[in-house]
């Protein structure tokens, strides 16, 4: 497979104040010794901690390091966007900033990128946090293989890595970014998985509590929903309103012809049916068609929101 020649680092930072000289320190002399073109973007997710001081300073001093920084805290995956947008590397890395992943593991992720897959998702095969947060993330994989049918441990490892072209299809808002190994795959990009050496959390503390895993499952919906009528959403909705609607009119007709027959009909329950079914099968039908309109904007949208949200850029 061809050596990707450039690579880009995005690190999304919220409130990373005191982990972050120490990432700097440890990550500069990993991707130096790549031997390539290399590019470290780091995304203030609008930290009110002071990391913001320590990133200029971090991107005065190191030509390598730009710094993106957003005008509020938008969440991670509009962190991981304004990244992607500004990466100009063949692969694209991405890994927190608390320091839970070893930048020495940089080398093996884009070996295995190399190796031929499009995504490389990092394991946290010995994850470094509390129990609590380990049983749940294990039922939240757990139910994701089963309904998505890609067989990874750990979907939602900051570590990982990507080709180009992987980071310019996805177009992720609000907390999809732990889906993004799922929505590569129906895009139909080869994702495969590696583990990764984990730390625990030396500094500050984690942004993410256990309600993630209720907004998670929600989220699966919409990723289940996107990955197989994104671009037909007509098959769904208009398939299931005129179903609705036949049904309908079918109960209707019957309720005619006995009406035609001189038999009472205005208080049988069997006609609000057939009025329900109608009114709602058209009202499906219509949104499938709306849904058809939406879906042409949907992605261009959502990368222009991304880089709306930057307030400045120090190179
Ligand atoms: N993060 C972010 N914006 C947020 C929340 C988190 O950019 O709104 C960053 C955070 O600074 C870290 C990474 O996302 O670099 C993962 O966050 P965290 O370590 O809190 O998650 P956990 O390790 O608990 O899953
Ligand atoms: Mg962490």
């Amino acid at each position: 497979m061809a050596r990707l020649g450039s690579v880009s680092i995005v690190v999304p930072v919220y409130d990373e104040r005191d982990s972050l000289r120490p990432l700097a320190d440890e990550l500069l002399p990993v991707v130096r010794a790549l031997g390539r073109e290399v590019e470290v973007i780091m995304v203030d997710d609008g930290s009110r901690d002071g990391s913001a001081e320590v990133l200029a300073d971090l991107a005065h001093a190191e030509p390598e390091v730009t710094v993106v920084r957003l005008r509020r805290n938008f969440g991670k995956g509009a962190a991981l966007m304004a990244g992607f947008r500004r990466a100009r590397g063949d692969a694209v890395l991405t890994l927190d900033a608390d320091l839970q992943d070893d930048p020495a593991e940089i080398p093996r992720l884009l070996e295995a990128l190399e190796a031929g897959a499009d995504l490389v998702s990092g394991w946290k095969a010995d994850r470094q946090d509390p129990w609590s947060k380990r049983a749940a993330s294990r039922v939240f994989n757990g139910v994701t293989t089963r309904m998505t049918g890609l067989p990874l441990h750990d979907l939602n490892c900051g570590f990982k890595a990507y080709r180009a072209e992987v980071v310019r299809s996805l177009a992720i808002s609000g907390e999809l970014y732990r889906y993004i190994p799922v929505m590569a795959a129906y895009e139909g990009f080869a994702v495969t998985e590696i583990p990764v050496r984990h730390r625990p959390r030396t500094h500050g503390r984690s942004k993410f509590g256990l309600e993630r895993y209720v907004r998670g499952f929600l989220d699966l919906l919409t990723i289940l929903f996107i990955g197989r009528f994104r671009h037909r959403p007509m098959h769904l909705f208009g398939g299931l309103g005129l179903l609705f609607t036949l049904a309908g009119i079918l109960i209707s007709a019957y309720l005619t012809v006995l009406w035609f027959a001189g038999e009472g009909i205005g208080d049988r329950p069997l006609l609000l049916l057939g009025v329900l079914l109608i009114v709602v099968g058209i009202q499906l039908f219509t949104i499938g068609l709306v849904s058809e309109m939406i879906q042409r904007n949907r992605l261009r949208t959502e990368r222009d929101e991304a880089a709306g949200r930057v307030e400045r850029v120090i190179e």
